[in-house]
């Protein structure tokens, strides 16, 4: 088992963090995680584009080029054999003697990025989740993919304990996102999803489902909706990386729809299979 730091593959037990990294000690820093399918990396590009744009929000220039980046994970995805699963990356602003102020110009970042086996959650996909809602209590800037995930955890923590899949956020009576997904409606065969704005990440799971509905003739809508609309909705589908298209079929103990996954989440489904496919092979 491989792991990459700062430019180097090694043994994961070689690799060392200092006390004083800024994302240990501050979340100071930025991550990505993206899917990998037949040993490919599936929207490697979005992903690592992202990530600039992420370490850009908060004053950090990337040290290292998308190209750079997508050579060693590559190299690691062989090294490490992966077949199915995820590769994590972060990025924080290195280490320095604590104080909250950004460290000197020319302080080293800390890279660092591993796998991990995960096979597609494919009873979820048949079956569908359930859900609970909690309050968005996140700060404003949920745009940027950093390391800060409090607000995250909490909400997932809640979810677990409810014995559900995922917790969905609102903020007032609009919903935002899932606490580590984005989530989307459908209404008279219409899909609708928060705007990518400040209030959510704009995923890239939910780029890849605009693209799709775009292509296939799905009204894709971004527009803000309410509770009681999502409760209302034909169908409520959870979207990321890792959970790729999930039917919601339970909210807050309440069915979604007639309790079991909808025809247009099914075909959405089977559009998505279709790009893994073009981008990573069968
Ligand atoms: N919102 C949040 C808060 C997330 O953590 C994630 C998962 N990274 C997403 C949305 C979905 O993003 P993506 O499709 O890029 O995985």
């Amino acid at each position: 088992e491989y792991v990459i730091l700062n430019g180097e593959i090694l043994p994961r037990q070689d690799a060392r963090i200092d006390v004083e990294d800024r994302g240990y000690q501050f979340g100071d820093g930025v991550y990505e995680v993206i899917r990998i399918y037949n040993g490919k990396m599936f929207t490697v590009t979005e992903h690592l584009e992202r990530l600039e744009a992420s370490a850009e929000k908060i004053g950090m220039k990337l040290a290292w080029t998308i190209t750079e980046l997508e050579v060693l994970f590559a190299r690691l995805i062989e090294i490490n054999s992966l077949e199915t699963g995820i590769v994590y990356m972060q990025v924080t602003r290195g280490i320095s003697p604590r104080s909250h102020a950004y460290p000197p110009a020319g302080t080293a970042q800390t890279l660092v990025a591993y796998t991990r086996n995960m096979p597609r959650p494919e009873l979820n996909f048949s079956d569908g989740v359930k859900t609970i809602l909690t309050e968005d209590i996140r700060w404003l800037r949920c745009d940027i993919k950093s390391l800060n995930l409090l607000g995250n955890i909490m909400a997932k923590q809640k979810a677990a304990e409810a014995g559900c899949y995922e917790a969905i956020l609102h903020r007032g009576e609009k919903v935002t996102e899932g606490s580590s997904s984005n989530i989307f409606i459908i209404k008279d065969g219409s899909m609708y999803t928060h705007p990518a704005n400040n209030f959510i990440l704009n995923g890239i799971t939910r780029q890849t489902i605009e693209k799709l509905c775009a292509a296939h003739g799905i009204p894709f809508i971004e527009k803000e909706f309410s509770v009681a609309e999502l409760e209302d909705a034909d169908e409520v589908i959870v979207g990321s990386t890792t959970s790729e298209v999930t039917p919601v079929v339970e909210i807050e103990g309440k069915p979604v729809g007639d309790g079991k996954p909808g025809h247009v989440t099914r075909q959405l489904q089977k559009l998505f299979d279709g790009e893994i496919e073009r981008q990573c092979g069968k």
